[in-house]
């Protein structure tokens, strides 16, 4: 979570409100970048009848370079998507929150 106090040195400027990282001097390069928690984890019941319950999902998170200027949306799929209607549903429901709280 990002402070209020003192930001990493290679920080310009506090986190953005849907960050849930924590930054530090120490960041490699390619970690120095805002990511949001878990906007919405679909769990799929078409890619998951021979698996553990869980183990397929989409997952839809905010991502911001630290000199990029806008967040970018990241949908992660353990599978290719495959999806019911209301499964899909869900999906155009979480796309469309984390676009309206990527555009804050
Ligand atoms: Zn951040």
């Amino acid at each position: 979570m990002p402070s209020h106090g003192e930001l990493p040195f290679w920080l310009p400027q506090a986190c953005p409100p849907w960050c849930g990282q924590s930054h530090t001097d120490a960041d490699p390069p390619q970690r120095r970048q805002h990511a949001s928690a878990p906007l919405a984890e679909i769990l799929l019941t078409t890619m998951s009848l021979n698996a553990a319950p869980g183990r397929y999902y989409t997952r839809v998170t905010l991502i911001q370079g630290y000199r990029e200027t806008s967040p970018l949306l990241r949908i992660s799929t353990t599978k290719p998507l495959i999806c019911t209607l209301d499964e899909a549903q869900q999906l155009g429901t979480a796309l469309m929150d984390a676009v309206r709280l990527g555009r804050r």
